[in-house]
Parts: C-alpha cells; sequence; structure tokens
C-alpha cells in the first residue's frame, strides 16, 4: 500500500494499493505521477509475488496503465527522469537496473552485472559470485549483487545506481 499524504495536515490524500509489500515511491518532476515499486516479504512462499511497478495519476489517485513487469524480485528504488516523466528508472534485488518508457509501457533496457546469464561478462564463471578481481577486462559495468539505490543527474545525462556489491555505478543515458 502507498499512502499519499497531505504535507501540511497529514491526511491521507489516497491509498493505492499493491498486492505485496511497497519497497519504493517517487513523485515525477513535476508532480503528476507517483511510481511505486513492490516485493514481498523475504522468505515469502507466495506463488504469484508482486514485483510490479506500478504508474498513478497523482490528481485522482487512479492507476495509469498496467503494472509494469520484468523485475524478478523486489523494485528496491525507482526515479523519475529530471527532464522527461515518461522515462522510469528502477533497481531491483534482482541485481538489475531496467529503463522504462511509460508512453508505451515497455523496458527499454536492463544493466545487468557479472553473471553467466549476462553474454557480456566474460568472468570465470565456475564460481559464483564471478571472479571480478582476477578478471579486471570485464567489460561488464554493473552490479553483481542486490540493487538497492538508483538517482538521476539533474541534467537527465547522468544515471548512478548502488548496490550490495559496495559499488556505486555511474553511467551515461545516452549510451
Ligand atoms: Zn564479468
Amino acid at each position: 500500500m502507498v499512502n499519499v499524504y497531505d504535507a501540511k495536515t497529514f491526511e491521507v490524500k489516497w491509498p493505492l494499493g499493491h498486492t505485496d509489500p511497497v519497497r519504493s515511491v517517487c513523485f515525477s518532476p513535476c508532480g503528476e505521477k507517483i511510481a511505486s515499486g513492490g516485493g514481498p516479504h523475504i522468505g515469502s512462499t507466495k506463488i504469484n509475488k508482486d514485483f510490479s511497478i506500478r504508474i498513478w495519476d497523482a490528481k485522482t489517485g487512479e492507476q495509469i496503465g498496467s503494472p509494469l513487469r520484468g523485475h524478478g524480485d523486489a523494485v528496491s528504488s525507482l526515479v523519475f527522469k529530471p527532464d522527461d516523466p515518461n522515462v522510469l528508472v528502477t533497481g531491483s534485488w534482482d541485481k538489475t537496473v531496467k529503463l522504462w518508457d511509460l508512453s508505451t509501457s515497455t523496458c527499454l533496457s536492463t544493466m545487468r552485472g557479472h553473471s553467466k546469464d549476462n553474454e557480456e561478462c566474460t568472468c570465470k564463471h565456475g564460481q559464483y559470485p564471478c571472479d571480478y578481481e582476477a578478471n579486471p577486462d570485464c567489460p561488464v559495468r554493473a552490479h553483481s549483487e542486490r540493487v538497492t539505490a538508483v538517482a538521476w543527474s539533474p541534467c537527465g545525462r547522468w544515471l548512478a545506481s548502488g548496490g550490495d556489491d559496495c559499488m556505486v555505478y555511474v553511467k551515461d543515458a545516452k549510451t
């Protein structure tokens, strides 16, 4: 559940519903939309876990479009592009960062870290986690553990993400 409060009175304006706990929430730059990200309780044995991202109309409390699905674990962080409220970046415990086009409800790109599931990763995959220390030439520059924070520079060009691998990665959002 996401509660939207009047910041002066702390009265609840809209209760916005997910079907699992909410891990992240943010407003679009001009305040017209709200995004929220779901993720079940740790250890949940529920079959249909809600890792969705939902977009809401901040004026009416109505959900906009269908939930965005694609993350395989909790959506720990999300933020709108400062100069384009139709673009959202999300970070997840599934170790990926995703860019979304909200006008078409599609995932534009997924940033994956060192893993055997990532074809760009040239680390030795005989072990987990990947031995990046021994393979510094691996071209992958993304998280090998849970992503816990995402941020966008005010100019909209640079994306930053932080994770349980003790790293912050900064990426040019144009590439
Ligand atoms: Zn690698």
